[in-house]
């Protein structure tokens, strides 16, 4: 095992994805302490023009048609043979719909631990410890690393991008793709967009998000006349979408979007963890919820206790009078 971290490049679209720049960015703070190297595994059809956009020390392409949308099958057979080949001490997957299927299999491949849904990586006392969720955020469990390769799926949207400069690869390796590519399984035909989202949430500086409390979709008006008189945009609660009240792509949570805005004005959520997964970010999180129980109050800056449509209301007065 050689002191080498390594991450698992995500791309889309040819653009690595944020959520790949944020674990490159842990690896070189991690790394910075520990004097470890920072290693980019780059897989996909032709992915030489990304190489070298990736801050790390060294970046290992393999590129093979069947690594198109970076398969989770062929994906996997790759990762898995470079890892076994050289194992590093640390390898860092994105915790997204393609990476929870990647480290799973890789670290059951290999008999390595893993630890998923990793929200933090810290040194405490010259060791390093990982935070990881539990039954969807209900439980944080502390786990500290042994001496030995782990695989981590990281959430997107939880480690800081810019701590550290950008710096430009290092290296940059070619290497074979694997000969088991040759007997897949599965292969991705075609990436299939979801429908054209009508605002992107995850950019909005401002969001008024509305939950069951709203009662009705006729309600639904209200909480946009308050979202515009504050030049925000309106979100929602699963609850909602579910009832085909606002599109899925104003969904906040586990399921949903992670949103990080200035303001996040809750309007009758009760604050689930599935929820508050999405949320619990934002700089300044204002709830109004009846019940003054609700788990919302627990991560709200300020919390009301009312009537949200009395609270609505007034608020409109105030801000259009
Ligand atoms: C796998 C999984 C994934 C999930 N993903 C998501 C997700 O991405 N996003 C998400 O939101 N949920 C998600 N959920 C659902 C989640 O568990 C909750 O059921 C949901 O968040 C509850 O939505 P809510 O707060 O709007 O409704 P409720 O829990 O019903 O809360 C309504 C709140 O409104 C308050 N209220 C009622 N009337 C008023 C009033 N007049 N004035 C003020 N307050 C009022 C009530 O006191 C209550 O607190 C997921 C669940 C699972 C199992």
């Amino acid at each position: 095992m050689s002191q080498r971290i390594t991450v698992l490049v995500e791309h889309l679209e040819g653009q690595p994805t944020d959520v790949t720049f944020e674990l490159l960015g842990l690896a070189r703070r991690i790394a910075k302490t520990n004097g470890a190297a920072v290693e980019a595994l780059l897989f996909g059809e032709t992915v030489r023009h990304l190489a070298q956009t990736l801050p790390a020390d060294r970046v290992v392409m393999v590129e093979h048609p069947l690594l198109r949308y970076l398969a989770p099958e062929a994906t996997a057979i790759t990762l898995t043979t470079l890892l076994r080949t050289d194992p590093p001490w640390l390898v860092l997957i994105p915790n997204t719909s393609l990476g929870m299927d990647v480290a799973a299999w890789v670290a059951a491949t290999l008999d390595w631990p893993l630890i998923a849904y990793c929200e933090a990586l810290e040194q405490h006392d010259g060791q390093l410890v990982a935070t990881a969720q539990l039954f969807g955020g209900k439980i944080l469990a502390d786990v500290k690393l042994e001496d030995r390769p782990t695989v981590i799926s990281a959430l997107a949207g939880t480690f800081a991008t810019d701590a550290l400069p950008p710096a430009p690869p290092g290296t940059i390796e070619h290497r074979d793709p694997p000969a088991e590519l040759a007997a897949l399984r599965t292969r991705s035909v075609v990436l299939e967009r979801p429908e054209a989202a009508d605002v992107d949430i995850t950019r909005a500086e401002k969001i008024v998000a509305v939950g069951r409390g709203i009662e009705s979709k006729d309600n639904l008006e209200l909480a946009e006349q308050v979202a515009e008189a504050l030049g925000a945009v309106l979100a929602a609660s699963r609850p909602l979408v579910d009832a085909g009240w606002l599109p899925r792509s104003r969904q906040v949570g586990k399921s949903g979007l992670k949103v990080k805005p200035k303001l996040y004005f809750a309007l009758g959520i009760s604050g689930a963890p599935e929820h508050l997964e999405g949320m619990k970010d934002a700089e300044l999180i204002i709830a109004v919820n009846k019940d003054p129980k609700a788990p919302i109050f627990s991560v709200a800056d300020y919390g009301v206790v009312a009537d949200l449509f009395e609270v609505a209301e007034a608020l409109l007065e105030r801000l259009e009078g």
